[in-house]
């Protein structure tokens, strides 16, 4: 969808695959081989590329690797912002919630499909491990799939956790917004929390093209 917008509004995507096992290895060699492979690919155009849009669950990697004068920000932020029509800054709104989570609270983490999880699973896996480390006994659920819990268990929850939406139609994400905010309980989204999960630096990096 991302590659299919760009081209009609006469742009061109160009696209890389990172080897995030060698960027995570922990080897220094491997890492910056890997790392210059990026960046050869970066610095061969004649003019830097508008922006670079990752996998949200490379943040890690690419917060630190993307120079300077590029934008970075994630698919998954994209698709949020076009499923909700222009309504990223809710969900970044949403991120204020973390600061006043605690170890009694509840977070549900929502996807909107039911597809095959693979073992670093970021819905299942890796925000999860993140939250249980910074807040540690705090409840995770999960809603998977096109229909959204209802608004008395939705109230349980202190903060939830979107992903891009993009198997739902825009009506039933902006109507799962509006009773989101009818009943008062904050919401962000994946790449918008792996984003935060790196810090401020990072989040402020994503964020800088939608400003
Ligand atoms: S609805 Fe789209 S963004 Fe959400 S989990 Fe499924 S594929 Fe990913």
């Amino acid at each position: 969808m991302v590659q299919e917008y760009i081209t009609r509004n006469w742009a061109y995507p160009v696209a890389f695959r990172l080897n995030l096992n060698k960027a995570r290895s922990g080897n220094l060699q491997a890492m910056d081989k890997e790392k210059e492979r990026f960046l050869n690919l970066v610095n061969s155009f004649a003019e830097p590329p508008k922006a670079i849009i990752t996998d949200s669950q490379a943040m890690d990697i690419m917060w630190r690797w993307v120079p300077d004068n590029i934008n970075l920000t994630t698919f998954s932020i994209i698709m949020i912002n076009y499923m909700s029509r222009g309504r990223l800054n809710l969900f970044v709104k949403g991120l204020e919630a973390f600061k006043r989570l605690k170890e009694e609270d509840k977070i549900l983490i929502v996807e909107a499909c039911n597809h095959s999880r693979i073992a670093e699973d970021i819905g299942t896996v890796q925000i999860p491990n993140y939250l249980q480390k910074r807040i540690p006994g705090i409840t995770i659920e999960h809603n998977f799939g096109r229909e959204f819990y209802d608004n008395d268990r939705i109230k349980e929850y202190k903060l939830i956790i979107h992903c891009g939406g993009c198997m739902i139609t825009s009506q039933k994400l902006s109507a799962r917004i509006r009773d989101l905010i009818n009943i008062g309980v904050p919401f962000t989204n994946y790449g918008l929390v792996l984003s935060y999960m790196q810090g401020e630096e990072a989040l402020k990096k994503v964020l800088k093209i939608w400003e």
